[in-house]
């Protein structure tokens, strides 16, 4: 394919929500590989719902997706001339006629008499006027919408996802190009658009697959190259209906408030409906532009499945050098933290505090880089980094409660026992990964209990929670002073407790 020119129109009506998201990524990936152009058009004619904030976010969105385009981008609000002068030569030629029926009126007539589409009776009352009597009355300025006079016939294409579609032109109502206040509809502005813009390929979604034979209908009548279409599928929530809101967040913004990576988002997208032919999953940008192709769209809808964005996500932060992952984790704590003033932004899942924050950057670059490299190999999203830094950089407050049911106070006073005697141990021991794990194993074996009833109890001393990364991996990262003070603490926590506690 050369010289292949794709699109992406988006109504800014909404944020850049996941469908249009893919649909986006699928005409850069063909753009990307074939060499070719995307051009980018806000399609803004609805007036009453459009915005400028919704246009705004929706470059935002590909911008951080890192969804380039090459044109644009352009607004369709600036063709309405070009728009209108078409409707008219189309009446001009014969091809389309005037309307000057009220269209509330029209479709009432139409339901009393028992006629399909009122468009039926439009063009019988056109063709009963006669040109001379409708110009007549143009000219008196009575006002008239435009519609396209479909030809008798059918009306196929070859559809890249789907093959052969083919429309018998009996089903396809003489559709209104221009309304009588003088605005075009979207089917004749985006043939017009897409004409102008040299679009050779038109890839969205098959919602659109009814509004196909139309706009090959206008393309035809307009004299203009009729450019191949893809219809690609549409995107569900795991319950099998449309994705919505329902299923969580839609906009791809609030994706990046979440933690997630652009890089797993886009990866995560491209394979909405669309594969690589073998067991690939995990595929980069330049992975995917070069797999890239649509043959292999698939013609059934997609499934939108969160857990695995979630897991894609987690083995893009496992490859991400510490260096790059900081700032991404320092942004996202900024984000959540919270003192009096400032209420949190973002979505954040528990508060950071601004003593946190101060911890974290005052600490050894070293430190900080070994504790991202521990943490970031179990977790999801940005935002589990950061929940799981949290006993790392502040006292602890309290202990997560199933955990210490189960594994402080069954038995207090032996728990407290134990607590003292690593303590001791661990004061004594150095402060290496191997030497800590074979203190600790010594004093489960020297108690004659397994080594859990030794790791359970201190990993909830040290980190307050019931899991955690390796608890050796932790102790050295968490330095012999602290680790002995929150052991302590905790020793201190099961002795105040009422007796019979359980
Ligand atoms: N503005 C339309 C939409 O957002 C464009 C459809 C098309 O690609 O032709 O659905």
């Amino acid at each position: 394919m050369t010289g292949v020119r794709v699109r992406f129109p988006p109504s800014p009506t909404g944020y850049l929500h996941v469908g249009g998201a893919r649909t986006a990524l699928f005409n850069w990936l063909l753009a990307r590989k074939e060499g070719g152009v995307l051009v980018l058009r806000i399609e803004d004619t609805d007036r009453d719902r459009s915005s400028e904030a919704h246009t705004q976010a929706i470059l935002d969105g590909m911008t951080w997706l890192g969804l380039d385009w090459d044109e644009g981008p352009f607004f369709q609000s600036d063709g309405v001339e070009r728009h209108r002068a078409q409707a008219i030569q189309l009446l001009d030629e014969g091809k389309a006629y005037r309307d000057f029926t009220d269209p509330a009126a029209l479709r009432a007539e139409a339901e009393q008499k028992g006629i399909g589409h009122p468009s039926v009776l439009a063009r019988r009352y056109a063709d009963e006027m006669g040109e001379a009597e409708s110009a007549r009355r143009a000219e008196a300025g009575e006002p008239f919408a435009i519609r396209l006079r479909v030809p008798e016939g059918s009306t196929s294409w070859h559809d890249l996802v789907h093959g052969r579609m083919s429309f018998d032109n009996a089903d396809i109502d003489d559709l209104v190009i221009l309304r009588a206040d003088g605005s075009p509809i979207y089917n004749l502005a985006v043939v017009s658009d897409d004409a102008e813009h040299r679009i050779t390929h038109v890839i969205r979604g098959d919602d659109h697959l009814s509004n196909t034979p139309k706009q090959i209908l206008l393309y035809e009548a307009l004299g203009l190259p009729v450019p191949t279409f893809g219809h690609v599928p549409m995107i569900l929530g795991s319950d099998g209906k449309r994705l919505s809101k329902r299923h969580g967040a839609t906009a791809v913004g609030d994706y990046a408030g979440e933690g997630i990576l652009p890089a797993a988002m886009v990866n995560f997208l491209a394979l909405l409906g669309w594969n690589p032919g073998d067991d690939r999953e995990i595929m980069g940008r330049e992975e995917l532009i070069e797999a890239f192709s649509m043959e292999r769209v698939q013609k059934k809808s997609a499934v939108f499945d969160l857990d695995k964005l979630g897991w894609m996500n987690g083995q893009y932060l496992a490859r991400l050098p510490a260096d790059r992952l900081e700032p991404l984790v320092v942004e996202r704590m900024a984000a959540r933290t919270v003192d009096d003033e400032i209420a949190p932004s973002g979505r954040p899942s528990a508060p950071v505090t601004m003593e946190q924050l101060d911890r974290w950057r005052a600490a050894p670059a070293a430190w900080r880089e070994a504790l991202l490299e521990l943490l970031k190999v179990r977790v999801r999203s940005v935002d589990e980094i950061v929940d799981q830094a949290a006993p790392f950089l502040a006292p602890l407050h309290g202990y997560e409660e199933a955990a210490a049911k189960k594994h402080f106070y069954r038995d207090a006073p032996a728990t407290a026992a134990r607590l003292r005697v690593l303590r001791e141990a661990l004061a004594a021991s150095e402060w290496t990964e191997a030497d800590l794990e074979s203190t600790v194993r010594g004093v489960a074996d020297a108690e004659g209990v397994g080594a859990g009833k030794a790791i359970h109890p201190l990993r909830l001393a040290v980190t307050g929670r019931g899991q955690s990364p390796g608890i050796f991996e932790v102790l050295v990262l968490l330095g012999r002073e602290e680790t002995l003070e929150r052991v302590a603490n905790a020793g201190e926590h099961l002795n105040s407790q009422p007796k019979g506690t359980a």
